[in-house]
């Protein structure tokens, strides 16, 4: 076993799901996948319990799951919005990833990271109602061993991340000039590490681009992209970013954090400073469709973007692709 540092933003252990409260669910819409070890604990259980997770646990070659139910729900949600494994085992019985989220981790080599994910509508209220600026607190966990990456590269992403939150919390800056500032400076580094490989594109994309690749996604809930068609979204004028460029800051920082030192494995930084702007650019053209959004709107608006982008695999691939060889940072920032 080795110690390992584990970094968590200050907001970290405000959250507690919210469970009958929460005015959507983790347990609506997913298949919920259920780890060999928690699959091993619930051969065990008897009962009735037993016998209904037996009739709902299947596998297949990604490994096990539970059906879902009717509405998509999991079998296990019953009407109160209620984990029946959780009231009739307890907490020990949950699996990993029911643990686990909306909290997300990562390696890189000798430190973990640890988050809260957007697409939880508390979690995202912790984040976007936060006072204090982003900043990590340091624990100490144990594990089998440390992942190998490149050490060198991942400290200059770490330099690239401390300018990036520190073009983010100047003042009196508008949100535009700070984004064209972390785009100039995600630009400069991807040209020095691609060298005479570096593809920024040359696109002349416009907001109905950006519209198009969110209707293109496959989404959890139909009822999410007929909103999505329905209302009119428009362009984001510099009066709603700048209006609620606090929420926007606190996005694009969520997203730096969470995935620009992944960067690590593709040394792709680019990209995903990009998928932070578009997150940016969508949200607050959803923003402009309300007018004035109040603060459960925004919040509700925010979680929804996450939950469906950011937790299907299909489509953040479908992000990645158009991010690198679709839209170039000009036309992020022309767009914004
Ligand atoms: S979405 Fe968040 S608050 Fe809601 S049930 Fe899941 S973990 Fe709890």
């Amino acid at each position: 076993m080795v110690t390992i540092k584990v970094f968590v933003p200050t907001y970290f252990h405000k959250f507690c799901c919210i469970a009958d409260k929460c005015p959507d669910s983790c347990c609506i819409g997913w298949e919920v996948d259920i780890d060999g070890e928690t699959a091993d604990k619930y051969s065990t259980v008897d009962g009735e319990l037993g016998d209904k997770i037996k009739k709902h646990l299947v596998s297949d070659d990604d490994g096990y799951m539970f059906t879902l139910c009717e509405g998509d729900r999991c079998p296990f949600l019953n009407d109160c919005k209620l984990c029946e494994i959780q009231k009739s085992a307890g907490e020990s019985f949950l699996s990993r990833t029911c643990t686990l989220f909306p909290r997300f981790f990562d390696d890189f080599g000798s430190f973990r990271e640890m988050g809260l994910g957007f697409a939880c509508p508390e979690a995202a209220r912790i984040m976007l109602s936060e006072s204090e600026d982003f900043s990590l607190i340091c624990q100490d966990t144990s594990d089998d061993e440390n992942t190998e990456v490149d050490e060198d590269f991942l400290r200059s992403l770490l330099d690239l991340r401390a300018e990036i939150f520190s073009v983010l919390n100047e003042k009196d800056v508008s949100f535009r000039d700070k984004i064209q500032s972390v785009l100039t400076k995600a630009k400069h580094f991807q040209k020095k590490t691609d060298g005479e490989d570096f593809f920024d594109g040359d696109f002349n994309r416009s907001f109905d681009d950006c519209l198009s690749v969110l209707l293109e996604m496959e989404y959890i809930s139909e009822k999410r992209r007929s909103f999505i068609e329905q209302i009119k979204i428009k362009k984001p004028s510099e009066v709603i970013v700048e209006k609620y460029k606090d929420d926007f800051e606190k996005l694009m920082k969520y997203y730096i954090f969470r995935y620009l030192l992944k960067a690590v494995y593709d040394y792709d930084v680019l990209t995903k400073v990009k998928y932070s702007v578009f997150a940016c650019i969508v949200t607050a053209g959803i923003y402009t469709h309300f007018g004035t959004p109040d603060f459960e709107t925004r919040v509700k608006i925010m979680y929804g973007y996450s939950k469906e982008v950011e937790y299907s695999d299909m489509n953040m691939e479908l992000l990645d692709e158009v991010m690198y060889g679709g839209f170039s940072s000009d036309d992020l920032l022309a767009i914004l």
